[in-house]
């Protein structure tokens, strides 16, 4: 009988305090079997089988073993399905601590290895007789793997499903390996300087992947799908920098998970409508894009580091604003708007998927209240530094302000706004 985990065998003996601290676990096979007891002198008679527990490590492959019969000093399992336990012996005094492995297989081995302590016969156990671990059997599963030239890339082989971090760089892909997508474990994937035109979809399957680089490639755009994945959950580095990106899409801010933001030398004219909803997001970056103006909900960020360096911001002229109000205003806008005023539940259930996809970037007036397609729009000047404490310049000429985008539902609004505005600008 076999288990893989975890362990570290800890002596009662040694100070375990202070400065020896606690030694980590390494990963091993623990087997349970029949071993012939030595006799007790020359030539004597031979004392039969014992059950013996093997404890086979990389570094010690033939393995420690110990004596089960009537050895055990107590079992410590309230960790048991975590896959945690420990084995307290009394000869030699150790305890064999346990970690990492697969709970019901805990269980039923912890279960053998209690037979053997009562003295069940041995006999009557399935157990066979020790053989020292295999290499394979003992070394820890491989969890990164580095690739940086074409002539290194893996063109046969699969790769380790254990693998936490994989780097494939300059290796001249031209999209993502399928076999990439099959790595559940993968919290860091790195795919920097290839040629990569477009994402599956099913690289929001990757349901542990935190980090996520694709500096340097040829992606064109980054789809819905991957925004509606479970990358919400996970994601939190995003480098998409060095691409031909015109746009993101408004379900992009559904990445609640996002730190950091890096969006530079792209193509991008507008940054998410609702970039603001990313509470999470520490560091952004969209230095050399073609963005005239910043979106209306930008100011809810809360960053440590911001650079839009490079852009063609516009000049902000808040006395002449696109009038998009038409008075009275249209059925559908007044239902719009109460609709998102009074926070009346909608679904694609009870509405068309357009209308949906209106309301989900309605737009938000100066008052509060919300407004679809009936607006005037300005944009007004703001210091980066009221979203960021680092700010880095936005031109040569020592800026850190820039155009964001104001909306107004009506014009009452925007003459209270505008009288404030000259009030200021006196
Ligand atoms: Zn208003």
């Amino acid at each position: 009988m076999r288990l893989q985990c975890e362990v570290e065998v800890r002596s009662r003996l040694l100070p375990t305090c202070g400065l020896r601290g606690r030694a980590k676990g390494a990963h091993a096979l623990l087997s349970l079997g029949r071993q012939p007891d030595r006799p007790p002198g020359r030539g004597g008679p031979s004392a039969g089988h014992s059950v013996y527990l093997m404890v086979c490590t990389a570094r010690d492959r033939a393995g420690a073993r110990y004596k089960l019969k009537e050895n055990i000093e107590q079992f410590f399992t309230k960790f048991v399905e975590e896959g945690k336990a420990t084995v307290r012996l009394k000869e030699p005094a150790v305890d064999v601590c346990l970690s990492k492995a697969n709970a019901s297989n805990l269980k039923t081995f912890l279960a053998a290895v209690r037979l053997a302590h009562r003295g069940t016969d041995v006999e009557a156990l399935p157990l066979s007789v020790l053989v020292p671990a295999k290499t394979s059997e003992v070394e820890k599963p491989k969890t990164k793997m580095i690739i940086t030239s074409r002539r290194d890339y893996p063109l046969t082989k699969n790769f380790p499903y254990s693998l936490e971090h994989l780097q494939a760089s300059y290796c001249k892909l031209a999209r993502v390996d399928m076999r990439m997508l099959c790595l559940k474990k993968l919290r860091k994937l790195d795919l920097s300087h290839n040629h990569i035109k477009k994402l599956p979809e099913t690289i929001g399957d990757l349901v542990s992947l935190q980090e996520l680089n694709l500096h340097n490639n040829h992606l064109e755009s980054f789809c819905v799908a991957l925004c509606n994945s479970t990358l919400q959950k996970s994601l939190q580095f995003l480098d998409l920098s060095q691409n031909k990106i015109k746009a993101l899409p408004v379900q992009f801010c559904q990445l609640q998970e996002l730190i950091h933001l890096k969006l530079d030398d792209n193509e991008l004219i507008r940054l998410p409508f609702k970039m603001g909803q990313l509470s999470q997001l520490r560091f952004l970056s969209a230095a050399r894009n073609k963005l005239p103006f910043l979106p209306s909900d930008f100011r809810n960020l809360s960053l440590e580091k911001l650079d839009l360096f490079g852009n063609p911001f516009e000049q902000p002229n808040p006395l002449v604003p696109s009038i998009q109000l038409k008075i009275p205003l249209t059925l559908l806008e007044s239902a719009a708007r109460a609709t998102v005023n009074y926070r009346i539940p909608y679904g694609r259930h009870l509405l068309p998927s357009h209308l949906c996809e209106d309301l989900e970037v309605a737009k938000t007036c100066q008052c509060g209240n919300a407004c679809l397609s009936c607006f005037i729009q300005t944009t007004v000047t703001m210091n980066l530094h009221y979203v960021a404490h680092t700010v880095v310049l936005v031109d040569n000429m020592g800026g850190t302000e820039a155009p964001i985008v104001c909306y107004f539902c009506s014009l009452t609004c925007y003459s209270q706004f505008l009288d404030r505005y000259l009030q200021s600008n006196r």
